[in-house]
């Protein structure tokens, strides 16, 4: 019987949410730590912890199907692997700072700056792109200290609050690209990996909208009704049931996250009462 093996990180930012992701698809895993794989008890999975930067290519090349990774090394990696979802977390973007005394007025103030990386093909990508001729310096960690050092004038690296940054000295100028992790997967799966997989992607896409969801319940009078029900859109419509008492009735639906409390505001508004809030746990369409 066929496994899919499915690399994630073994230690580092995408770790946590890579096994939680699992975790939520009702997979376990038969030991967590120190070991390079864990089969799944109750699924035909496999998982690698890997490094973030050797799981590309091993998705391209067919050693692992497939792969839980920052779309930014998969970029880097310029690896032969088909994104199928993005995730929704580690969500971070690759941008370029320069030192605080810099005067800075456009992306032309870059050229002849040696730059400060560790993803030399998509800054030079970026680079090309926008017309800059600057150099890029290579190195493997630490980025944000290149300038203290004199190895460059501006640095390109990750960023998410750019509190790392401004603890350095440095201020963002130009976003490179955004990133958050991806799952990816080899191009030429065979169809029962395929098959395997579609499984694990029909989990994957129910946890993701339950995150993006709320259910909520309240109370109202009969003739506020009709405009609140404008104001759901539910994943069909909302149900309305009669309460005991007269003239009011209950409604129960499903909303979004997006202006979440904005819509609970305009409830409010137009006249809900006892307004309940549950996280979903699955949404399955
Ligand atoms: P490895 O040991 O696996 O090579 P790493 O040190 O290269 O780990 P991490 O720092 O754990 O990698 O980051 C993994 C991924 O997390 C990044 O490639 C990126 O996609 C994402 N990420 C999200 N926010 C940030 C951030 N602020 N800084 C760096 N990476 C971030
Ligand atoms: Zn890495």
């Amino acid at each position: 019987m066929s496994l899919l093996r499915l690399a994630i990180q073994k230690s580092g930012r995408l770790t946590d949410a890579s096994r939680a992701l699992i975790s939520e698809c009702g997979i376990e895993l038969e030991q967590a730590g120190a070991k390079l794989r864990a089969p799944a008890f109750n699924f035909p999975l496999e998982v690698l912890f890997l490094r973030d930067d050797d799981a590309p290519g091993y998705c391209g090349d067919g050693v692992v199907d497939a792969a839980i990774v920052g779309r930014n090394v998969l970029m880097e990696r310029g690896a032969d692997a088909k994104v199928i979802r993005e995730l929704g977390f580690g969500r971070c973007r690759l941008s370029i700072a320069v030192p605080k005394g810099f005067s800075y007025s456009s992306v032309a103030s870059l050229n002849g700056l040696n730059i400060a990386t560790s993803y030399p093909r998509i800054l030079g990508e970026f680079l090309q792109r926008v017309g800059v001729r600057a150099s890029i310096h290579e190195i493997s960690g630490s980025v944000e200290v290149a300038p203290s050092l004199g190895l460059g004038e501006a640095i390109c690296d990750l960023v998410s609050s750019g509190s790392t940054l401004l603890g350095n000295g440095l201020v963002e100028v130009e976003t490179v690209m955004q990133s958050q992790a991806v799952l990816i997967c080899n191009q030429a799966l065979t169809a029962e990996k395929q098959a395997i997989l579609d499984r694990l992607v029909f989990r994957i896409d129910a946890v993701l909208r339950a995150r993006k969801t709320k259910y909520i319940t309240l109370n109202a009078p009969d003739e506020a009704i009709p405009e609140i029900v404008r104001l759901l859109p539910g994943l069909k419509s909302p149900s309305v049931l009669p309460l005991a008492m007269p003239g009011w009735s209950s409604l129960h639906t499903v909303v979004g996250e997006d202006d979440f409390w904005g819509l609970i505001e305009r409830l409010r508004a137009v006249g809900a009462e006892g307004i309940l809030v549950l996280p979903i746990e699955k949404v399955i369409q």
